[in-house]
Parts: C-alpha cells; sequence; structure tokens
C-alpha cells in the first residue's frame, strides 16, 4: 500500500465565482488506524452545490470550511484497514470523508453499504444517498403533490431535480422541467417522462412560455435554483401553490444580492406557502424513504443518471462543473 497520499485543501476562500485556484492539492502520510478506527481507500466522492456555501466564512446550518484545511463531503469507500469489529477488510462504507486518496475514520461515523449486484455503490451517494432524500422529502412533505396538478421543477435534469420530477410523476402530477440544454430537455422529456422541458438559456421569458405549456397554472414549484427563473414561476402560481425553496445555486457565486423580494404580492394573492427545508431535518425518516427510493430504483419507477469524471485530481473540476451545468444527474467524481 502507498504510503505517501494526495489532499484537497481550500487554498483561499473564493470572493463571487468559485475558480481552480480556490483549491490545492498536496502530499502526506497515509495515516494509521488505530482502537476502534478504519483507513478506508476512497472510491466515489459526491460534489455538491452546498459546498459553495461553506466556502464562505458565513454563519450557516454547517460549519464553514477552513482555509488551510481539507474539504471534506459525501463519499463511498473501501475499508483496508479495520481496528473494529464492525467492518472487515474491503467492506463499502458511505459517509462524510475527507478529499484525500485514504482516509481515516471513525468506525460509528460511516454507514455500511450492503451489496447488491443490482446497485452501484455510487448510488449511496445520488438516488440513495442525500440528493434522493432531498427531492423525496422535499417533494412529499413539502410540495404535497395531488394527482392531476401542475409541477415546475428547476434544476430539472440534475441529481435532485430529475429525482423529485419523476417523484411527482409517480404522484400523478403533470411536470415541467427546466434546465440549461437542449440535451438535457430531451433527457428530461424522452428519458425519464417529464411532460416538457423548458431550456431557459434560449427562453428569456420564463412566465409566457409557463402560460403556453400550463394554462392551468403551477401548484408545486420545487425551487434548486432561485433568482430571475424563480421570477417568472412566481408569476405563474395557483391559487394555494406550495413552493418548495431546496436550492438557490444561481445565488450561490454572487458577492451581493440584488434588493428583494419583488414579487410578494404574488404570493398574497394566490394564497402561496413558501417553505425552506435542510435535507437532515428528516434524519429520522432516511431509513424508510431509501426503502421506498431504492423499490422504485429497482423496480425502474425511478431512472437516473450518473455523471462520473475519473481521478482524484479531477474533484476540483468536477465541482465546478455544477456551476456550469456541466452534469447530467448526480456528479461524481471516481477514484
Ligand atoms: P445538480 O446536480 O442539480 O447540479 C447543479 C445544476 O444547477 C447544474 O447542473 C446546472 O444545471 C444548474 N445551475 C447551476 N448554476 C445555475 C444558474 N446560475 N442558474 C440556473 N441553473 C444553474 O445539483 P444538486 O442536485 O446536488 O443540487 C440542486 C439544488 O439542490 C442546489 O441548489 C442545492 O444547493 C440544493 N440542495 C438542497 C438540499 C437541502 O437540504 N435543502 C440538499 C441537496 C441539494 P443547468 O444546466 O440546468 O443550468
Amino acid at each position: 500500500m502507498q504510503t505517501v497520499q494526495k489532499k484537497i485543501i481550500l487554498r483561499y476562500r473564493p470572493s463571487g465565482e468559485i475558480k481552480r485556484d480556490n483549491f490545492q492539492i498536496i502530499e502526506d502520510q497515509v495515516p494509521t488506524a488505530g482502537k476502534g478506527a478504519i483507513l478506508v481507500k476512497t472510491r466515489y466522492f459526491s460534489v455538491d452545490p452546498y459546498m459553495r456555501n461553506r466556502m464562505n466564512n458565513v454563519d450557516s446550518y454547517i460549519e464553514p470550511y477552513k482555509v488551510d484545511t481539507v474539504i471534506t463531503g459525501n463519499a463511498v469507500g473501501q475499508v483496508v484497514h479495520s481496528e473494529s469489529e464492525k467492518y472487515d477488510i474491503d467492506d463499502l462504507v458511505v459517509g462524510i470523508m475527507p478529499w484525500q486518496e485514504y482516509a481515516l475514520l471513525d468506525a460509528s461515523d460511516v454507514d455500511k453499504i450492503d451489496v447488491d449486484d443490482r446497485i452501484s455503490p455510487s448510488a449511496y451517494l445520488g438516488v440513495l444517498g442525500l440528493t434522493g432524500l432531498t427531492a423525496y422529502f422535499g417533494m412529499l412533505d413539502i410540495g404535497q403533490p395531488q394527482k392531476g396538478e401542475t409541477v415546475v421543477v428547476t434544476a430539472a435534469a440534475g441529481a435532485v431535480g430529475s429525482v423529485a420530477g419523476q417523484i411527482a410523476k409517480l404522484s400523478g402530477c403533470k411536470v415541467i422541467g427546466i434546465t440549461g440544454s437542449d440535451e438535457k430537455v430531451t433527457y428530461l422529456t424522452e428519458e425519464i417522462g417529464f411532460d416538457q422541458a423548458i431550456n431557459y438559456k434560449k427562453t428569456p421569458n420564463i412566465r409566457k412560455i409557463l402560460r403556453q405549456l400550463c394554462p392551468e397554472k403551477v401548484d408545486i414549484y420545487f425551487d434548486n435554483v432561485g433568482g430571475d427563473i424563480s421570477d417568472g414561476v412566481f408569476y405563474w402560481l395557483n391559487n394555494h401553490s406550495r413552493i418548495v425553496l431546496c436550492g438557490q445555486i444561481a445565488l450561490y457565486n454572487l458577492n451581493r444580492l440584488s434588493p428583494g423580494p419583488r414579487l410578494y404580492p404574488q404570493f398574497i394573492i394566490h394564497r402561496v406557502k413558501m417553505q425552506g427545508f435542510i435535507v437532515y431535518d428528516y434524519t429520522d425518516q432516511f431509513l424508510i424513504a431509501r426503502k421506498q427510493l431504492k423499490e422504485w430504483f429497482i423496480d425502474e419507477k425511478i431512472t437516473v443518471r450518473e455523471n462520473i469524471v475519473n481521478g482524484f485530481e479531477k474533484i476540483p473540476e468536477a465541482f465546478l462543473g455544477l456551476f456550469s451545468g456541466d452534469n447530467i444527474g448526480k456528479q461524481l467524481v471516481r477514484v
């Protein structure tokens, strides 16, 4: 086994748009596991938009990353040395791990992945992981979809959006996706069953196109993006509609937000309910939700794509790609 490994640290905090230069790859010794610990060879890393917010030194639901310190995030690893009775060599585990080739972990901080030929371990970072769970709770608990309703999802071809839209379809809704390329429009409508999709980069007037695509108006807006796209949707909300405030990726790289809110009169007129949430609010229900997502996935009621980049050094680029829309489905890095 190698004795020296690569790690990725936050070199300095981004100001505005995140750049490759904000990260640095350094070398360090591979640690050894003491009692109760496991040493894991990292296999798949998840890169996620929330990490951009952790790079700012701001108060949030989660600690900011520290400068000159290794970035951490969700990953899948394979046990190479175990000082814990819970794990054997070669077991696969999922949990928060440092961006390192090898991770020294407390055995109680990760979960074992049950090997199943029908499911790649990487699914535990996507449809069976936090993004799938986010789609599940956001759509079902906050959106409360009813048969025959109309749902709009933004970042619709991404990890959360693609699953959220398919859950709305399973609930009997008409689903319209908003996304950033023609290829993604085709993916949504021809591969995963969305009724309609809009390429927002070619459609500046979201309100106008929604008027054409859904004269009945929007009952649930699953918002992953925020900004001008959301303003367009807000103009076309139905009475008693719900806004699932999941993410605001269009704002994460901005130093200063434009003054607002501007469109709240629409919410009053149409008695709109808007609720933000963090997936960890539902931790006590993860097991039951994962069981349902697994069933849908195995029965092909929900299909997903993974956008896999190969190579540890590619983690920063894969992360940056989230902000330029490089991914269809869950963005992962395979080591
Ligand atoms: P995605 O797989 O959806 O990747 C991000 C996508 O966002 C890109 O592919 C791109 O697609 C789109 N995007 C990027 N910049 C912009 C922009 N300026 N305007 C419009 N679209 C943009 O990521 P996730 O599925 O992991 O996350 C989706 C959202 O869900 C994020 O906002 C994230 O913060 C949020 N989230 C919230 C959680 C919670 O607990 N509340 C948990 C997990 C995620 P396109 O080509 O369409 O532009």
